[in-house]
């Protein structure tokens, strides 16, 4: 069975959850080999194993993080040349949809991103993605070279598989020219103890509705362990950082469970969140856009349901 490479994408070895959907996904079409760049392994390896990893490429030297993404879609190139895998797999993120790119360009392949689903088909892959704010379904597959797929985060249930996780390490250096640009400094970002937006398996946003007041979209966040997302009314308010903006200008999200709170589903808000599996929203306005697209609508005010909301499921949990 052919190779299907998985770019895992960790932070010092503690993998990320899109990492597990995309070893879960590439099950479906053939054997996954992850591919691990940096530091960490030893963390990572038991992780990649539980996802049914059988084999992984790992590259040690700090040089390959240190210029960027440039070094790593040199580094799969060679590993398309070497081991002509079924397809490679890397998140839908900024940084993969890069490395995705110059990957393709470097193999003369094709390359699908934001790619919702992903199957296997006569030989190939299929895969689904959603378009035009999310109005359009789009069926497609790679006609030439190595199917390339960027995946957005909750594509896919992560399925445990025990897999052999037999390591290799590459002898890889980057080129010259991969070295154009070099990261200065890295700094973490300051932590909120929630799960990071795009990976979240469940988001709660606030809007213009909250007035400015996050702190109750923050504790029924909490209570349910979920991130924090604002529409661009709120970040533009100044009331939340424009890393959690969700929308068509800010961040795409597809978590199990999204909550909106006083956003009225302006169109540029839904782009970036009607792929959700579950849609709930809390709207003090019966006729406001947002109820055409939710699977449960709460028509009231959010100072007082989202308390009531956060004591309920507090007191599920005791
Ligand atoms: P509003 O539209 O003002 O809605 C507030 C809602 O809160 C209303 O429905 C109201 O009934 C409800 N409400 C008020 N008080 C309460 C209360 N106490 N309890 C319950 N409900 C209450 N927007 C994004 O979100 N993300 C983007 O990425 C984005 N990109 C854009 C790109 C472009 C090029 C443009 C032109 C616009 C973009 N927008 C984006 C802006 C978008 O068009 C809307 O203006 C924005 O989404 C509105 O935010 P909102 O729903 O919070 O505010």
């Amino acid at each position: 069975m052919a190779e299907v490479l998985v770019l895992v994408d960790h932070v010092d070895g503690k993998v990320r959850k899109t990492t597990s959907e995309l070893l879960t996904i590439a099950r479906r079409l053939g054997e996954p080999s992850a591919v691990f760049v940096g530091s960490g392994f030893d963390a990572a390896k038991e992780t990649l194993a539980r996802f049914g990893a059988e084999k992984i490429y790992r590259v040690e030297s700090p040089e390959v993080l240190e210029h960027l993404v440039v070094p790593q879609a040199e580094l799969l190139a060679q590993l398309v040349a070497d081991k002509a895998p079924a397809a490679v797999l890397v998140p839908s993120s900024p940084e993969g949809k890069e490395i995705a790119a110059r990957l393709a360009i470097k193999t003369e392949s094709g390359l699908i991103t934001d790619a919702v689903d992903v199957q296997a088909a006569d030989g190939g892959v299929t895969t689904t993605q959603s378009v035009f704010a999310g109005s359009y379904t789009v069926s497609a597959t790679v006609t030439k070279g190595t199917p390339i797929v960027a995946v957005k985060p909750n594509s896919a249930t992560p399925e445990e598989a025990a897999g052999a996780a037999a390591d290799e390490v590459l002898d890889f250096a980057p080129s010259e020219a991969a070295k154009g640009a070099k990261v200065t400094e890295s700094k973490p970002k300051q932590a909120t103890g929630r799960p990071e937006l795009t990976e979240a398996a469940i988001v709660v946003s606030g809007g213009r509705g909250t007035a400015g007041d996050f702190s109750k979209v923050e504790d029924f966040a909490d209570s349910l362990g979920a991130a924090v997302g604002a529409s661009r009314a709120a970040v533009d308010a100044g009331w939340y950082p424009h890393t959690s903006q969700v929308g068509q200008t800010g961040k795409q999200v597809s978590p199990q469970l999204y909550v909106a709170c006083g956003i009225s589903g302006a169109i540029q808000h839904r782009a970036g969140m009607q792929t959700s599996k579950t849609i709930v929203a809390v709207n003090k306005d019966n006729e406001a856009p947002i109820f055409e697209l939710v699977d449960f609508g709460v028509v009231g005010d959010l100072f007082t349901v989202l308390p009531q909301a956060t004591d309920a499921i507090k007191a599920a949990k005791d």
